[in-house]
């Protein structure tokens, strides 16, 4: 049998052209949507006001194609770690991250990672290869199907595209992945609500201005080239006063929006008094919040957290230089889930994690 099409790789747009192409009407994909992502029904024969002859055809060439679920931990906290089995022999992670106001969705892009930061647990584990727009959003069917079976209700307000992964080194199946997301008869999310966090891949960035501008999160981690070169290599290609011009544009002078930048709180590394000083210069004209990120740490990476004391001090002389500063609050820890702890397990096709173990890293 030839392998059936996933309804979740499209979005709004190819949906569309998917009946269309079958000589269907092209609201059909108004009503496909409906069905999976606000009825969260994904069987076919159900979708009654599709017509038989369709929902037999979609059923013997369509399907929507979940992945299995390995493992579903729940964290002292709340904090909720999904491991998805993916095609490949490999396993990505999913965090559903609640607050009293909200919940937060923390979702994968890639099998593992190809930027090799040096403070991250899923670098560690080499690269496999990018997600399709299926699992992307599959990630959020999930998560939102078990949560909402406990609650009677969407819980999740929010998605983050922090998971494991480059998101913009994977572009188009994130984009149409995150065009459902804000699609009305998507999860209807509102565009502040769903955030691209990036190492710093500046076409990308410019990209994304048009075709689908979310909030944007960038990784900044240091505050000269020297320093966020040996921590986050991609700086190399990209450096900090072309990743800053692009941050500029991707805003395109909308007042009321900013980036936002994370800096892991490394000890001893890019947690001082110079570096906020240096932090503050740089964020001079930037419409810019920061968030702090206490490091999490992982088996066999080399760093630790600066104290508490030196993290309120790096983040009262950003508050002093009137730049908007939080530390993030660490979640799920105890799970593995905290930003930074999501490994997953990746068949490495970069044969980098047996080439760390060999060197006795
Ligand atoms: N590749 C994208 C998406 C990953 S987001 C990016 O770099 O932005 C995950 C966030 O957690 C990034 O800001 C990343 O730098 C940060 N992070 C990675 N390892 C961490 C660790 N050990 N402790 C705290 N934060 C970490």
């Amino acid at each position: 049998m030839a392998t059936r099409v996933n309804i979740l790789d499209y979005d709004r747009a190819s949906l569309e052209r998917y009946f269309v192409d079958q000589g269907e009407n092209a609201f059909r994909a108004r009503q496909l949507m409906k069905w999976i992502y606000q009825r969260r029904v994904g069987d076919f024969a159900q979708m009654t006001d599709l017509g038989k002859v369709l929902r037999q055809r979609l059923s013997e060439t369509a399907e929507v194609r979940l992945p299995r679920i390995i493992a579903d931990r729940v964290s002292v906290d709340g904090t909720r770690k999904w491991l998805l089995a993916v095609p490949g022999g490999s396993a990505i992670e999913t965090v559903f991250i609640p607050e009293t106001d909200r919940g937060t969705l923390c979702v994968s892009s890639q099998v593992g990672c190809s930027l090799n930061c040096t403070f991250c647990a899923t670098a560690r584990q080499g690269y496999n290869r990018n997600l399709s727009t299926g699992e992307i959003i599959a990630q959020l069917v999930i998560a939102d199907r078990l949560l909402s079976a406990d609650a009677g209700e969407r819980v999740i307000t929010n998605v983050v595209m922090m998971g494991m992964g480059e998101p913009l080194l994977n572009y188009e199946s994130v984009v149409s992945a995150m065009r459902l997301m804000v699609d009305d008869l998507g999860f209807g999310l509102s565009r502040r609500r769903v955030t691209l966090s990036t190492a710093g891949v500046v076409p990308g960035i410019d990209r994304l201005a048009s075709d689908c501008p979310v909030s944007l999160a960038v990784s900044l981690h240091a505050p000269t080239d020297e320093l966020r070169t040996s921590i986050v290599p991609l700086n190399r290609k990209y450096d900090i006063a072309t990743l800053l011009d692009a941050c500029k544009r991707y805003l395109a002078g909308d007042n009321r929006r900013r980036i936002t930048f994370e800096y892991v709180m490394l000890k001893g590394v890019n947690d001082g008094d110079r570096h906020a000083r240096e932090l503050v210069r740089l964020l001079q004209g930037v419409p810019a919040k920061v968030n702090l990120i206490p490091f999490n740490p992982s088996p066999g990476i080399d760093y630790e957290c600066s104290d508490s004391r030196t993290i309120d001090r790096f983040r009262e002389r950003l508050l002093a230089a009137g730049i908007m500063t939080i530390t993030r609050k660490t979640r799920g820890d105890d799970i593995d889930a905290a930003c930074g702890q999501l490994a997953g397990s990746v068949l490495d096709r970069t044969r980098r994690s047996a080439r760390l173990q060999a060197a006795g890293a």
